[in-house]
């Protein structure tokens, strides 16, 4: 039988959980982002917390307006649980994951073009 280096469910399951308090908590809390604290620029992921938390209470055009790529969230959990190999084809998870990094490129272009262009105007 072949030695596997997957990591198992269990630790997984912790690693998420883990994750998922570490984020809660730093939400509810109200921890800033730490890069836009530093630049006055937001990072890409800026608005996903506000995003989810519209989306986990139903109200979806809250959350695109938050950030777009908030969908891409459970695929991305998908992606990690399955160790990069949701499907079967290798090429069809690097696709998944190209499309996913150019939404979140694209989503961020589209908001630092308006942050600049306010700070013009
Ligand atoms: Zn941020």
């Amino acid at each position: 039988m072949p030695k596997t280096t997957a990591v198992s469910w269990q630790k997984k399951s912790l690693a998420f959980g883990l994750a998922a308090a570490v984020y809660g908590v730093l939400w509810l809390i109200r921890f800033p982002c730490l890069f836009f604290t530093a630049t006055g620029v937001p990072c890409p992921g800026c608005g996903m917390s506000r995003a989810l938390w519209a989306l986990l209470q139903g109200h979806i055009g809250e959350a695109v307006r938050w950030h777009p790529m908030v969908f891409s969230l459970p695929v991305i959990g998908l992606l990690i649980w399955t160790d990069g190999a949701l499907f079967r084809r290798p090429w069809a998870d690097r696709l998944l994951l190209i499309g996913i990094g150019v939404g979140f490129l694209a989503c961020y272009v589209m908001r630092l073009s308006g942050v600049w262009l306010t700070r013009i105007i």
